[in-house]
């Protein structure tokens, strides 16, 4: 047994409790309250005095290429996104992860995962290009949606499909690692790979082990006009690098039309982005189960235009938060995805920010029932985060201030501690 005693417990879907505690039992929380009660029902066992922070939900990190940490700063942006691209392509065609080393490839992945944990993270959606990562990820402290990257934007299913059924098959879940299945994005897979992973998804899935959906959606103007008018940067691109045959047929719709039209929704997919979205199209969205992962700072390296996060939560959309790859942003902290935030909407309120870091984090990667909120029976993902203020308000305390996480648990076992 493992008490927590911490000045402030925030669990989420209770109020905020001062002088509060959790107790874990093995991977489980069996207790959540005030400290003096925690420890009359659960004492006397192993405590860890957290009585200058605040305890968190562990954070969820929901959308990630931590293979590609490696290009930390080697990516600059010059406003043309199609060059970004293909200036990363180049660089991973020397260092594509299938030609790193086995120890390289390792080393990024343990790399990513320290950081990761050393800001609190506890949850990833991480997506590999060519599903390599969930072997190394499989045996680090990290909680972990583990999605495979597929592409096709010719009218071929057979190769898509072959390597989507070796990537089920071969893919070992537990209690910490489960799969994903994740079509790149509506220019590089065709309507019939989102069909078919939304189809061995539903097929291959378990209560234990349910395999999630994600895509990148409505992310660039390239991508906007690509889907209305056929045409641009993005089908001259998909031609220069032998990626069409012509056999896609332009549906004369904006992404986020043409997505919810390919009539998946009974599958739920984590939307990575959703940078232009219309009022309508977001009415449509808000009636499916569809969520949505905003990676903040990403966002700004890229310089989108305001994102429309807070319509739609205000309309009911699940949407949280992530980083994406360190090719385009300088840590793995969702933490500081939640600072830069605050900085940016001082006014938007600070518990819904966190939700957006943890619950909303869980529910998009369909953990929601095992983590993203404190209390008994939740499995024990926690972070602890070093107060500066006067600690009446808390959360706007370490939003503003840029301590770091002291100590981070994931199912019980403490995976990074400053002491
Ligand atoms: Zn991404």
């Amino acid at each position: 047994m493992l008490i927590l005693h911490s000045r402030i417990v925030i669990p989420l879907d209770s109020a905020a409790i001062v002088d509060g505690a959790v107790a874990i039992d093995g991977p489980l929380i069996v207790g959540c309250g005030p400290y003096h009660e925690i420890l009359s029902r659960f004492g006397p066992a192993n405590e860890i005095d957290l009585t200058d922070c605040v305890l968190l939900p562990g954070l969820v990190n929901a959308h990630t290429h931590l293979e590609l940490s490696y290009l930390k700063g080697e990516v600059p942006y010059r406003n043309n996104f199609i060059q970004w691209v293909d200036l990363l392509r180049e660089l991973r065609s020397r260092t594509l992860p299938s030609q790193l080393s086995d120890g390289t490839f390792e080393r990024i992945i343990n790399n990513a995962c320290q950081e990761s944990v050393q800001g609190g993270v506890t949850t990833v959606g991480d997506i590999s290009y060519e599903h390599r990562a969930w072997h190394y990820l499989s045996s680090l402290p990290l909680r972990k949606t583990c999605f495979a990257e597929v592409f096709g934007m010719t009218g071929d299913l057979d190769s898509p499909g072959e390597y989507l059924r070796r990537c089920i098959a071969r893919t070992r879940t537990d209690e910490l690692l489960r799969l994903g299945l994740s079509p790149h994005a509506p220019y590089s897979a065709g309507s019939g790979v989102y069909g078919l992973s939304a189809e061995l998804a539903a097929e291959n899935s378990s209560d234990d082990s349910p395999i999630s959906l994600t895509t990148h959606l409505a992310e660039t103007t390239e991508e906007r006009v690509f889907l209305l008018e056929g045409a641009g940067p993005r089908l001259d691109y998909l031609k220069r690098i032998n990626k069409w045959d012509g056999s896609f047929i332009c549906p004369g719709q904006s992404p986020v039309n043409y997505f919810l039209s390919l009539d998946l929704a009974d599958q739920p997919f984590l939307l990575a982005h959703v940078n232009y979205i219309t009022d309508d199209e977001l009415t449509a969205l808000a009636r499916t189960e569809h969520s949505v992962v905003f990676c903040p700072r990403s966002h700004h390296f890229f310089g989108r235009p305001a994102h429309s996060f807070r319509s739609m939560l205000e309309a009911g959309v699940n949407v949280c938060l992530g980083t994406d790859s360190l090719a385009s942003n300088d840590s793995l902290s969702i933490l500081d995805e939640m600072r830069f935030l605050h900085k940016q909407y001082p006014d938007f309120p600070v518990e819904t920010l966190l939700r957006m870091g943890t619950i909303n984090g869980a529910a998009a990667l369909g953990w929601q029932d095992k983590v993203g909120r404190l209390a008994g029976g939740m499995e024990a993902d926690l972070a602890a985060v070093p107060l500066t203020g006067d600690h009446s308000d808390p959360l706007t305390d370490i939003f503003e201030s840029n301590t770091q996480p002291r100590l981070t648990i994931v199912r019980g076992k403490i995976v990074h501690h400053i002491t």
